[in-house]
């Protein structure tokens, strides 16, 4: 059994990645690695990249390959990683894909699963049009599925909740079209590699914690 958890999350926007990558960081002391999260604050604090990506986000449309691996690169570096990590977010694309074999192989680390969490279309519109994101420490509710105690207001930190301008009917269909055509083609790539488990992302938030441990158990630890 491995002492580190090195897992890649993979699956549409809205079918539970942040959620789930948050729980398994307390379950495993791992840490979740969301290029949204990182591109979200960079726009946010007007840094370089901020500048580069914003457009990008606006749309729906993913950022360049060298930009978003060169990132990843960096921060695979940092000590934290050590105690292992989840990729939430990234890899997005099949050259995003190979270049973290590269890293990883570099820093003679391997991945030890690709959970691909699947969900269907008329679901994730339903989930992502009512996400709702806290400003201030990035937890998500919904506002059927899992309203907050306040509306408008974090449970978690009392922070300010707000709707993603990308989690926005127009650009959730753009974005599920950039997932079919760049991101849905790694399912392919990782079951070649023998790393794939997928799991049914419809359900309550401990069902489907229930499915990631179980499609994790024995590969993690
Ligand atoms: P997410 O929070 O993962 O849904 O990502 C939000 C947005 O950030 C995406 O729609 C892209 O514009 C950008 N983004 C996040 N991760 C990546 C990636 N790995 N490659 C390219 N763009 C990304």
């Amino acid at each position: 059994m491995d002492a580190s958890a090195r897992v890649v999350l993979l699956g549409p926007p809205g079918a539970g990645k942040g959620t789930q990558a948050k729980l398994l960081e307390q379950e495993f002391g791992a840490v979740q690695i969301s290029t949204g999260d990182i591109l979200r604050k960079a726009v946010a604090d007007q840094t370089p990249l901020g500048k580069q990506a914003g457009d990008y986000l606006k749309r729906g449309a993913l950022v360049p390959d060298d930009v978003i691996i060169d990132l990843i690169a960096e921060r695979l570096q940092q000590k934290d990683c050590a105690k292992g990590f989840l990729l939430d977010g990234f890899p997005r694309t099949i050259p995003q894909a190979e270049s973290l074999d590269v890293i990883l192989k570099k820093l003679a680390l391997s991945l030890n699963c690709v959970l691909s969490v699947q969900v269907p279309r008329e679901v994730i519109i339903e989930r992502l049009a009512g996400r709702r994101t806290c400003k201030n420490c990035g937890a998500l509710s919904h506002v059927i599925f899992e309203p907050p105690k306040q509306p408008g207001v974090c449970d978690r930190c009392g922070g300010e909740l707000y709707q993603r301008d990308d989690d926005r009917e127009e650009t959730i269909a753009n974005r599920l079209t950039v997932y079919e055509a760049q991101t849905a083609p790694l399912v392919d790539y990782y079951r070649r590699q023998g790393a794939l488990r997928e799991i049914d992302g419809v359900g309550s938030i401990s069902e489907i914690r229930v499915r990631v441990m179980t499609a994790l158990g024995g590969l993690v630890s």
